[in-house]
């Protein structure tokens, strides 16, 4: 393994795992810290599982053949506290399992309060690896978020500008991200101001190398380029840890091939084919599931609605589920679906509590989902951020292959414990026809 990522949440994870794999390297995401030290023996793999790198591996063994793993925390709005010790767990992991680079991957919006969770992640990995200094780079031009002169453009607005000034956890109204990390942050933190980024990696390094002889522990590197996210890659090869959103993974594997420690795999987003039934669980409730729902049953589609009422009433409403499915299922995939339009949810919220209400659909989908698995589902596609965490706990599945992209920030993945693919869809991704154009990219 070349590369070990901390991620501070589950989507934030797959998306610098897709862009690893798109660069050719074979990477492999787990869920959570995983409970066994990676030293320990792995048993074989099951038959049929296992991609053209030999991606065997259970819980908590290193994945074989994975070019990097990347560790999906849920720490980005929980206790600085808990999250430096969560952060700590996973570099731990990680060295153990043999990672030559750190990355801690966070937020394109730089999503954080003074309270944290950047700086104090960041500087506890430092202070855990005896490095001096990382860089701390949200920069993401393909999805708008470029960083000038230390400020965070979210498309032609500053940061404080966008509607992440009104976000509910992590407000962010302030674009100058030098003085909202310094605000999180013990140790200085200062600028790689563009102007050097745009002379080259060597610049840069020796830039970084100033700054680090100065005392400074975190510098805010300006990117507005995917060529800027190379140089950056190329700069910090050789540094025991980076700090980014997933812009800057995108220069890191050309950088490792120029070392000799990678060879770039055109392959690795190849999935094994698993053949099998397919179906897709939808327990999302935004408006783009809600658009993509409509579309499936309106092309005519097989469809089995969930009812949190009749759920709440007691009435064998998975049973049902499941007999509509398996009269079905060796035909055609079925959808399973709890997705309702805004005022029907408000309604049920109402009735049931949002807690209940979203409980009861959780734990019927992931009853349906392990009893899909049961009956030979092996392509399952999963709707909803809440739903997918349900479903992926429910299959007793702890580390995911990543592979190609569905749509943007929406890959195909393998379960490595079982012959398995998935892909994991959050509420608001992916275009209308997304479920059937999922279905028709694997076998
Ligand atoms: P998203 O990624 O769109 O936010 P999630 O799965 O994370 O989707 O969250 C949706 C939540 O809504 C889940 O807790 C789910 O159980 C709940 N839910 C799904 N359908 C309904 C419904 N018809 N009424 C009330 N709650 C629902």
């Amino acid at each position: 393994m070349i590369l070990g990522v901390i991620a501070d949440d589950f989507t934030g994870a797959t998306d610098v795992a897709s862009m690893l794999v798109r660069e050719g390297m074979r990477t492999v995401q787990v869920i959570g810290i995983p409970e066994q030290d990676p030293q320990a023996a792995a048993p074989p793999p099951p038959e049929g599982v296992g991609s053209p790198g030999g991606a065997g591996s259970t819980r908590g063994a290193p994945p074989d053949g994975a070019d990097a793993v990347v560790v999906a925390l849920k720490s980005r709005t929980i206790p600085a506290a808990d999250a430096v010790a969560q952060s700590l767990a996973a570099l731990r992991w990680l060295k153990a399992a043999g990672a030559r680079q750190i990355y801690f991957k966070y937020c394109s919006t730089f999503d954080s309060t003074p309270a944290g969770n950047i700086g104090p992640v960041a500087e506890a990995l430092l202070d855990a690896l005896g490095a001096s200094m990382a860089i701390a780079c949200p920069a993401f031009p393909e999805n708008g978020r470029t960083v000038f002169r230390g400020h965070l453009f979210v498309g032609d607005q500053l940061l404080s500008d966008s509607g992440m000034r009104d976000h509910p956890l992590t407000p962010m109204t302030d674009a100058n991200l030098v003085r909202v990390l310094q605000a999180q942050s013990h140790g200085p933190v200062a600028l790689l101001r563009h102007d050097v980024i745009a002379r080259g990696a060597e610049a840069a390094r020796t830039s970084l190398m100033a700054l680090a002889a100065d005392g400074v522990r975190l510098v805010v590197a300006d990117a507005i380029t995917n060529d800027d996210l190379r140089v950056l890659g190329e700069a910090c090869v050789d540094a025991g840890l980076i700090t980014a959103g997933s812009g800057v993974a995108l220069g890191l594997p050309a950088a490792y091939a120029a070392r000799g420690w990678l060879q770039r795999d055109a392959q690795a987003a190849a999935l094994p084919a698993v053949g099998g039934a397919a179906a897709v669980l939808s327990g999302s409730c935004s408006v783009a599931t809600n658009g993509q729902v409509q579309h499936w049953l309106d092309s005519g589609r097989p469809g089995f609605r969930i009812d949190p009422r009749a759920l709440a009433a007691g009435t064998p409403v998975v049973e049902q589920a499941l007999a509509f499915v398996q009269a079905r299922l060796a035909q055609e995939p079925v959808l399973v679906y709890a997705t309702a339009e805004p005022a029907e949810v408000k309604a049920v919220q109402a009735e049931l509590g949002v807690e209940r209400a979203g409980q009861l659909v959780e734990r019927a989908m992931a009853e349906v989902a392990r009893a899909l698995v049961d009956a030979g589902v092996r392509r399952l596609v999963v709707a909803g951020g809440e739903t997918s965490g349900a479903v992926v706990q429910a299959l007793d599945v702890h580390a995911l292959r990543i592979g190609a992209p569905i749509d943007p920030g929406v890959p195909w993945t393998a379960a490595l414990n079982r012959p398995l693919l998935l892909a994991l869809k959050s509420g608001n991704f992916g275009s209308v026809d997304f479920f059937a154009k999922a279905l028709g990219q694997v076998r």
